[in-house]
């Protein structure tokens, strides 16, 4: 929910979540207040025609024109946010309606059609029927994951959304198939699984004949589906409940419809008469190995303790004090260029629903907000932020929000003085006043970020050693309070981001 205190910029502002939340397929309704209806087109202060605004980046929108319409307009929204595909609604609340004034009797009685919402997983399959997909379509994907040589099962956060983690346990369980996570999807099934392909990601897309993609889009995350990243004959089954992201990808059979119901009708039909790869498979073969070479090269790197830090040092020690948490996993958010990039590889993901990062749009400055969110959800967890310095400047001062609420929340800050890298310009290169200026991509070098959060109250850390990082960890995650630590990171340290060159 997003709520916005003010009309026009105010409103404005929230466009920014809202169409990222849209992106992403969550659900959001966004509530802003407006001008009062008669002095619309006088000028009003703050005057915006926020409906027509807004509405290019949501689901649904509407204005309540008077305080009898908000009921209805309430309940539509949830409808509109929550169903079918999930995504952003919005409700335009006029200052004169604000204002108006009921009785409490009448107020009763306008929220009586008002029902509890109750989401896809808490339903009984008959009532939600229509979410499964036509039986001769699971037969026929069914045979072609029997009939192929190489089949990969994909999953994202459309799965984790429709809580679909048992189904696709027992999928990969009874199969043996390997599997791939998007960023999100993580945790539907533990990194640690035998079965995760994740450290043969180039692999396993490349070289998959079939692949069930369950909730997650063919877009730029996962290269379209197109060579070279995968091959020309790979043939697709997916899984979505949009009829319209399916007709648009012409995969080779589309099953419309719930990830949790479309792979539980899978696992049924798969159970009549069973098939599995078996531990001597070839195509395990080639994923194991190539999983092992990959990790056992990961770890040397990562065992080594770099100073000034490089990304993997204080991402191995953030990783270990992870590890220890056990469970409940803490909710991690990430984001950043390198922070996210190098994180995603190092910091495993074994519970649903516990990764949280730039997303679809790769938006950056998201993180402290979906971690006020997820502080807000699950009140029981620790949540941690590994972010960029870059990201975390998008909207620093959340730490403010962080403190004065007392949030289990810890920010790690990897300070390497700029996106991608600090000044990396030698004194004798600059050479008029111009030149003077800093690169456009550096920040200020050495920024005490851990004084941020401790002008709010609330505990800061600087840290530049192993041995430093990991007292700041070990304090910081028992205490479960709001806590900033600056991770000096050199500033050589760092590239351009996600090896996406001309998409930067
Ligand atoms: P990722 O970023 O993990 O690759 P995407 O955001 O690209 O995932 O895709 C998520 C997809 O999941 C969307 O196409 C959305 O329509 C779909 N989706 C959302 N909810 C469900 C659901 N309950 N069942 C199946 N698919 C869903």
């Amino acid at each position: 929910m997003l709520r916005n205190f003010t009309t026009g910029p105010g409103c404005v502002n929230g466009l920014a979540g809202v169409s990222n939340a849209m992106i992403n397929t969550w659900p959001v309704i966004m509530i802003s207040g407006s001008s009062v209806q008669a002095d619309i087109g006088k000028g009003d202060f703050q005057e915006l025609d926020q409906l027509e605004s807004v509405k290019p980046f949501v689901k649904f929108a509407a204005k309540a024109k008077t305080v009898e319409d908000i009921p209805r307009i309430v309940k539509e929204a949830i409808a509109a946010a929550a169903g079918q595909r999930p995504g952003a609604a919005y409700i335009d609340l006029p200052s004169d309606v604000l204002h108006e004034v009921i009785s409490e009797e009448q107020a009763e009685k306008l929220l009586e059609i008002i029902e509890k919402y109750v989401p896809i997983w808490e339903q009984p399959l008959s009532e939600v029927k229509e979410l499964a997909a036509p039986s001769g379509d699971i037969e026929r994907a069914v045979s072609l994951l029997r009939n192929a040589q190489r089949p990969l099962l994909v999953f994202g956060k459309g799965a984790a959304y429709a809580r679909a983690e048992e189904a696709l346990h027992d999928f990969v369980n009874v199969t043996g198939i390997p599997f791939l996570p998007t960023p999100m999807g993580k945790g539907l099934i533990s990194d640690a699984h035998p079965l995760c392909a994740s450290a043969a990601r180039s692999v396993a897309i490349g070289q998959c004949d079939v692949a069930l993609v369950v909730g997650a889009r063919l877009n730029w995350l996962l290269h379209f589906g197109e060579p070279p990243r995968w091959s020309k004959d790979v043939k697709f089954i997916l899984i979505d409940i949009c009829k319209e992201e399916i007709e648009f990808r012409i995969p080779e059979i589309g099953l419309v419809g719930d990830a949790r119901i479309v792979m539980q009708q899978i696992n049924l039909e798969i159970k009549d008469d069973p098939f599995a790869l078996g531990d001597k498979h070839p195509w395990l073969k080639t994923i194991k190995d190539k999983v092992s070479k990959n990790v056992e090269r990961m770890q040397e790197s990562m065992s080594k303790d770099v100073v000034p830090f490089n990304f993997l040092t204080p991402l191995r020690i953030i990783k270990d004090a992870l590890f220890d948490i056990g469970t409940p996993s803490p909710i991690l958010v990430s984001e950043g260029a390198n922070t996210m990039d190098v994180g995603r590889s190092v910091l495993p993901q074994f519970e649903p629903r516990t990764r949280l990062d730039a997303g679809t749009w790769g938006t950056m400055g998201v993180g402290l907000g979906y971690a006020i969110a997820a502080a807000t959800v699950c009140p029981e967890k620790l949540i941690v932020a590994v972010e960029g310095d870059s990201a975390f400047g998008f909207s620093g001062l959340e730490v403010e929000t962080i403190a004065r609420y007392g949030f289990p929340i810890v920010i790690f800050v990897f300070n390497n003085g700029g996106v991608y890298g600090g000044d990396r310009r030698s004194p004798d290169d600059i050479q008029g006043p111009w030149e003077a200026d800093p690169a456009p991509t550096s920040f200020v070098p050495d920024a005490k970020y851990h004084i941020l959060m401790e002008a709010f109250g609330a505990k800061g850390y600087s840290v530049a050693t192993p041995e430093e990082l990991q007292h700041a960890v070990t304090e910081s995650f028992a205490a479960r309070k709001p806590a900033l630590i600056n991770v000096v990171v050199d500033p050589y340290a760092g590239s351009e981001s996600g090896r996406m060159h001309h998409r930067n």
